[in-house]
């Protein structure tokens, strides 16, 4: 099977809806598919408002984050979080329990690709959200 080119592809067909993510995100969080999912492969753009962020999760095969604009933060369980700009990628291990999200005083929009089943946990408690501080 061929490979497929989508011109503009944010512009047009999947990425023509934008969906408000609600149970497994704290705050207001908004997905825009990029291309429709194929094979496990998931392409979204994620706006994250100030101060949002993710449950806890893990992507089966892994994922790849690309920050597009704004400033957040990446944290895997059991670290402290890290602070992720525009232009940054993270890549996400299979498997690695993590979350991200917005900078309280900043957007955050990110790609993400993600490989495989998402295995949702539970939401990001005060004490961890505030682990960001220190
Ligand atoms: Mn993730």
């Amino acid at each position: 099977m061929p490979c497929t080119i989508i011109p503009n592809s944010s512009l047009s067909g999947s990425g023509s809806s934008t969906a408000k993510a609600t149970t497994t995100f704290t705050g207001d969080v908004y997905m825009d598919k990029i291309a429709p999912p194929t094979d496990g492969i998931m392409s979204n753009h994620v706006t994250f408002l100030p101060g949002a962020r993710t449950f806890w999760h893990h992507h089966e095969n892994g994922q790849i984050l690309e920050v597009k604009a704004g400033s957040g933060w990446i944290c895997d369980k059991g670290e402290r979080p890290r602070r992720i700009r525009t232009g940054d990628l993270v890549q996400c291990p299979a498997g690695t329990v993590h979350w991200h999200g917005a900078d309280e005083g900043s957007m955050l929009v990110h790609l993400a690709v993600s490989l495989g089943k998402t295995t949702w946990f539970g939401e990001v408690s005060e004490e961890e959200w505030r682990a960001r501080e220190g």
